[in-house]
């Protein structure tokens, strides 16, 4: 001990034996950090240590010889008379936690332990009384009622097991929820809940927290005391001990069978309405196919009529009808994961060739130009519903540019797929946007609102896309334009 070492090192005169310890003892309460007062059975202060200074502001000279109810708040004075009676009786106080009083009028919790003082004969003549501040313990006790009553009262089910798996604690909504008392799950291990067939969930959810990792809302089903299943969303931490070792996992459990009852719901009418728009657009192909058809005989038969003009218009709209009633019904095929493709060789030149024709026979103010640097490109795949994508981009190139009239289609030729572009100088999209617009449903409304739609096109399109295997995607500078792309292997995979 340093104090030792100093006090055998001075060269103070040498002391006999009896002296030397008591001028150990002097040092040790002078350095402490525990504060050390002794006083007379009457109460009388008669030693008050450096830490008894620093612990209550008086110093020595101002404590010494004062009563020590000068550090007693007046409430407590009785717990005095307490004190002296067990030292006079020669029991010594252990850990009385009180609270005293500093100069300041400061409150300071402590834990006090008082023991009797003999003198050479033996006869108690005082106390000594060593005093420790309490206060940080108290905080921390204070923060762990907090949270021990965050954990009862909780509505999430909490659980600690040890890293063996062994149940640890087990709070009132782990009762609730699984139905085994605290009593019932302490010291058992965690399979006590986890059906059979998914015991193996646990080593991996102990192989993450042996390693550090925490694990979020992670879905699975537990089983209750009856053998009753309940799906359950769970996050798991690592527990620390104060060294840093991970020695076990704390688990909140959340009973998530409401949730899933109406997810069910929303599945069951989201299929519903998917039947629907099957059935309705089912439906509405029937008589417009007759409409078409007495138009077609109609048209044949008015020749060089006035009215033949409305005739055309009337065409053309029917025309918009049946390929909006083809979209529906081609989304329900897709819901139902009935969406099938052909698989042929074809020339996607051609296909683009006539696509252009189409459109620019139809929109005849607007500039298409397509320049494939070669002149035949052969694909495997479903012709027909290619055509239909690059109709499609090229269609909309045209509704969302009302202000411009040029339109651009590229085609390149990459080893083992192809490229085909379609560009804009139109309204442009965001770019939080870009990632949506090929949902089912989604329109970008801003900037739109003239532009009547379904947001069914360019789900169609990735659908088709992504069927052979490709991807689709956009570049566009919102104001400036939009450039459509997609992909195709030269052998398309479709699923
Ligand atoms: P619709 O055009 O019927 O709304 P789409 O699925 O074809 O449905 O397109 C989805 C949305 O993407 C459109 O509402 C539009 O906001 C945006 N969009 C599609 N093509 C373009 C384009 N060439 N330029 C700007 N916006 C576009």
């Amino acid at each position: 001990m340093d104090n030792d070492a100093e006090l055998t090192q001075t060269n103070a005169p040498v002391l006999n034996p009896q002296d030397e310890k008591q001028a150990i003892l002097a040092a040790i309460i002078a350095s402490t950090d525990d504060t050390i007062i002794s006083k007379t059975l009457d109460g009388i202060i008669t030693s008050w240590n450096p830490a008894a200074e620093k612990m209550f502001g008086y110093s020595a000279s101002e404590a010494i010889g004062q009563h020590i109810t000068l550090i007693i708040p007046p409430e407590r004075f009785d717990e005095e008379a307490f004190i002296i009676g067990q030292v006079k009786k020669g029991e010594k106080v252990d850990h009385f936690e009180t609270v005293r009083q500093a100069k300041d009028g400061s409150r300071i919790p402590i834990s006090l332990t008082v023991s009797p003082i003999r003198n050479s004969s033996g006869a108690i003549i005082g106390a000594s009384k060593i005093a420790r501040d309490i206060t940080e313990r108290q905080k921390a006790d204070e923060k762990q009622a907090v949270l021990s009553a965050i954990v009862t009262t909780s509505d999430d089910a909490i659980i600690s097991k040890t890293l063996e798996g062994i149940v640890t604690s087990w709070n009132p909504s782990a009762q609730r929820l699984f139905g085994y008392s605290e009593q019932e799950a302490l010291g058992k291990h965690i399979s006590l809940i986890i059906p059979p067939d998914r015991l193996s969930e646990e080593d991996v959810i102990i192989d993450n927290i042996r390693r550090g990792n925490k694990i979020d809302h992670f879905e699975t089903i537990r089983m209750r005391k009856d053998g009753s299943m309940i799906p359950i969303s769970v996050s798991i931490s690592p527990i620390m001990s104060s060294s840093g070792k991970i020695i076990g996992a704390s688990k909140i459990a959340r009973d998530i069978s409401e949730q899933q009852k109406i997810y069910d719901q929303l599945r069951v009418l989201n299929a519903k309405k998917d039947e629907f728009i099957g059935l309705a657009s089912h439906e509405l192909k029937t008589p417009l196919t007759s409409i078409n058809g007495y138009l077609q005989i109609l048209a044949m038969r008015m020749t060089d009529d006035k009215n033949k003009s409305f005739l055309e218009k009337t065409q053309q709209q029917v025309k918009k009808l049946s390929s909006l009633v083809e979209d529906l019904l081609d989304i329900s095929k897709i819901e139902a994961g009935k969406l099938s493709f052909a698989t042929e060789e074809f020339d996607i030149c051609e296909i683009i060739e006539d696509a252009v024709d189409l459109i620019s026979h139809a929109n005849n103010s607007y500039h298409i130009t397509f320049q494939p640097a070669v002149s035949s490109c052969l694909l495997t795949g479903d012709a027909h519903r290619i055509e239909q994508v690059i109709i499609n981009l090229m269609t909309n190139a045209i509704r969302y540019s009302p202000g411009s009239d040029a339109i651009e289609i590229f085609l390149n030729e990459e080893s083992d797929e192809i490229r085909v572009g379609v560009k804009d100088y139109g309204v442009g999209i965001a770019p939080e946007k870009l990632t949506n617009i090929f949902s089912r449903f989604y329109r970008v409304n801003e900037g739109n609102a003239n532009v009547s739609g379904l947001g069914i096109g360019l789900y169609l399109c990735h659908e088709i896309v992504t069927r052979h295997g490709g991807k689709i995607w956009a570049d566009s500078v919102p104001g400036e334009g939009s450039t459509f792309w997609f992909t195709v292997p030269r052998k398309a995979v479709q699923d």
